[in-house]
C-alpha cells in the first residue's frame, strides 16, 4: 500500500473539511482509468489519474498529442465514463448517473468550448447562445436577456443577429465562450480553445477566459500550445495517460492580469 502525497492545494486554503468532499473542491477524479478496445487492440489511454480541482482554480491540462488530452476532457465533461476509477462532480459520483441525469449534469454543470467552435450554422449568435438555455427550460425573455449579457461580456454585442459564417473565427469562437457561460456552469470546459485560431484571436480568447477567472468562474483548459498553459493559475502535465507535473503559476482563483 502507498500513501497519498499531501494534497497541497487544499492545505493551501487552511480547511480540514471531509477527506471525500469539501466545498472548495469542484471536482475530483480518483484512479481514472480508460481503455479503448480490448484484448490485444487494447488502448490504455489513461492509466490512473488522481486530481482534485478547486473552486475557482483556472487549470491548464497540457500535453503532446495522443497523451490523452481529449479523453480526459470527455470524461470531465461527462460525455464519456471512466472504464475505472470515480469522478466526484460538486461531490456527486457521476458514474453511478444514468444517459438522462448525465444530460442534465452537462447541460446544468458545464459548458463546453471546443476547438472547432460547434456552432449551428444556420443559427445566429444569439439563438446559438440561447440554445442550452433552452435545454434547461428557461423561458424566452429570461433566454434572451441572458443571451444578449453573456455575448455582451465576450465583446459581441454588436453581431447578435450575425451567423457564424459572417463571423470571423475568432468572433465564432467568442460566441462559443458566451454559450458556454450562458448558464451559469460550475466548471467552463475546454479543449484546445485556441487550435484553430491566429494569434490575434488567441490573445482575444486567452483574456477573456482571465476575466472569467477573475470573476470567480472555475476554468480547466486542455491544450498542448504554452502561451494558453501561461495563461492558467494552475498547469497538469499529462504524458501516455498519466499525470507527470503539477504546478502553481498563480495562487488559486487568479488569472493573468489580476491584482495581487
Ligand atoms: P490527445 O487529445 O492528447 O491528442 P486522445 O485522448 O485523443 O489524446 O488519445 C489518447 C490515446 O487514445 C491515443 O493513443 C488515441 O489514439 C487513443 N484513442 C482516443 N480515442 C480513441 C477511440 N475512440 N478508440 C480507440 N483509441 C482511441
Ligand atoms: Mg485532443
Amino acid at each position: 500500500m502507498t500513501i497519498a502525497a499531501p494534497d497541497t492545494h487544499r492545505a493551501d486554503r487552511g480547511d480540514a473539511g471531509s477527506p471525500d468532499y469539501d466545498a472548495g473542491t469542484v471536482l475530483e477524479l480518483r484512479g481514472i482509468r480508460q481503455t479503448y478496445g480490448t484484448g490485444e487492440a487494447a488502448v490504455h489511454a489513461l492509466q490512473g489519474i488522481d486530481l482534485v480541482v478547486a473552486r475557482g482554480d483556472y487549470l491548464a491540462i497540457m500535453g503532446p498529442s495522443g497523451s490523452g488530452k481529449s479523453t480526459l476532457m470527455n470524461l470531465l465533461g461527462c460525455l464519456d465514463i471512466a472504464s475505472d476509477g470515480q469522478y466526484l462532480l460538486g461531490g456527486v459520483d457521476v458514474s453511478s448517473l444514468d444517459d438522462r441525469q448525465l444530460a442534465k449534469v452537462r447541460n446544468k454543470q458545464i459548458g463546453f468550448v471546443f476547438q472547432s467552435f460547434n456552432l449551428i450554422p444556420r443559427m445566429t449568435a444569439l439563438a446559438n447562445v440561447e440554445l442550452p438555455l433552452i435545454y434547461g427550460g428557461v423561458k424566452s425573455a429570461e433566454r434572451r436577456r441572458l443571451a444578449l449579457e453573456a455575448l455582451d461580456m465576450v465583446g459581441l454585442a454588436d453581431r447578435v443577429d450575425h451567423r457564424p459564417q459572417a463571423l470571423s473565427g475568432g468572433q465564432q469562437q467568442r460566441v462559443a465562450i458566451a454559450r458556454a457561460l450562458v448558464t451559469s456552469p460550475t466548471i467552463v470546459l475546454a479543449d484546445e480553445p485556441t487550435g484553430n485560431l491566429d494569434s490575434q484571436s488567441t490573445d482575444d480568447v486567452l483574456s477573456i477566459l482571465d476575466s472569467l477567472s477573475r470573476a470567480g468562474r472555475t476554468i480547466v483548459v486542455i491544450t498542448h500550445e504554452d502561451t494558453v498553459g501561461e495563461h492558467a493559475a494552475r498547469v497538469v502535465s499529462i504524458r501516455d495517460g498519466r499525470l507527470v507535473s503539477d504546478r502553481r503559476n498563480r495562487p488559486l482563483g487568479t488569472a493573468k492580469g489580476a491584482a495581487a
